[in-house]
């Protein structure tokens, strides 16, 4: 995505200086609003010198408070892609995107009927990532990642909100939401492609994993995840 804003300019686009800090303490640093953030910007970082240690700022749309450099720290640590999470509230600001390795996603449609779904087919979605090295984005740059199980098979019913649950997942597939390179959780695998907090039912006709069908929770469920990674029916319509 072409250019990378500068870290300070990201949070002075979200977050506005307030003038008396409010007695409370920041969530970040867990230290008083009226005492200086301990991220002071290192001298050699002359940009980060525009925002002073002890700048106080307000979420625009949310309000909540906090050490704009302590928020300033938490960015620098993420992936840098020019939005900003509350640390409170985790309202997202700007495009959230994730760490998603290259791959490709699939869209196949499947006469056949899901457990629960009676009344229409089914859309399926093949994921393929290769493996590859890990970018600085990823938990150890430079060492290679694994890919197991894939490609990965998953299913929605093809009705109204299963294709409006597959539009966001392809919005998330661009933003490099679906998956991230971590630990599996089921394998204990370190340096292997996950899925990353959006479910997917990857059983057609079973559901001996847990992650099948019937699921009458399952379309409304999905959309709350997608919703938390900021994507919404919003980022249909622009
Ligand atoms: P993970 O185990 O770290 O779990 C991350 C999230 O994925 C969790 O929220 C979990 O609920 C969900 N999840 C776990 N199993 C799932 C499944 N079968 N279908 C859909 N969602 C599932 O994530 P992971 O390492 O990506 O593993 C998830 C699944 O991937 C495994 O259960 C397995 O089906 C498949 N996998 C296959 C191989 C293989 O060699 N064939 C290896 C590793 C993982
Ligand atoms: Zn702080
Ligand atoms: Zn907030």
């Amino acid at each position: 995505r072409g250019s990378c804003p500068r870290p300070e300019d990201v949070i002075q686009r979200y977050m506005e200086a307030v003038s008396a800090a409010p007695d409370e303490d920041c969530i970040i640093c867990m230290d008083q609003l009226s005492s200086p953030s301990s991220y002071a910007a290192p001298a050699a970082d002359e940009g980060a010198q525009s925002i002073p240690a002890s700048a106080v700022g307000k979420f625009v749309k949310c309000g909540h408070t906090l050490h704009m450099l302590c928020m300033l720290a938490m960015y620098n640590n993420g992936t840098k892609d020019g939005s900003l999470q509350c640390p409170s509230c985790k309202t997202i600001y700007g495009e959230k995107t994730g760490t998603q390795p290259k791959g490709k996603m699939e869209i196949y449609s499947i006469g056949q009927a899901l457990p629960g779904h009676p009344d229409c087919g089914t859309i399926q979605i093949v994921y393929s990532i290769p493996p590859g090295i890990q970018g600085p984005e990823h938990p150890n740059p430079g060492q290679p990642f694994s890919c197991r199980g894939f490609p990965r098979f998953c299913f929605l019913p093809d009705n109204h909100k299963g294709r409006k649950v597959l539009e966001l997942l392809k919005v998330a597939w661009m933003r490099r939401l679906i998956f991230t390179v971590g630990t599996s959780s089921t394998t204990g695998e370190p340096d292997t492609v996950v899925w990353n907090n959006i479910h997917h039912k990857t059983e057609m006709m079973s559901n001996l994993s847990g992650h099948g069908y019937p699921d009458p929770n399952y379309l409304d469920n999905v959309l709350s995840e997608l919703a938390s990674q900021g994507v919404t029916e919003d980022c249909l319509k622009a």
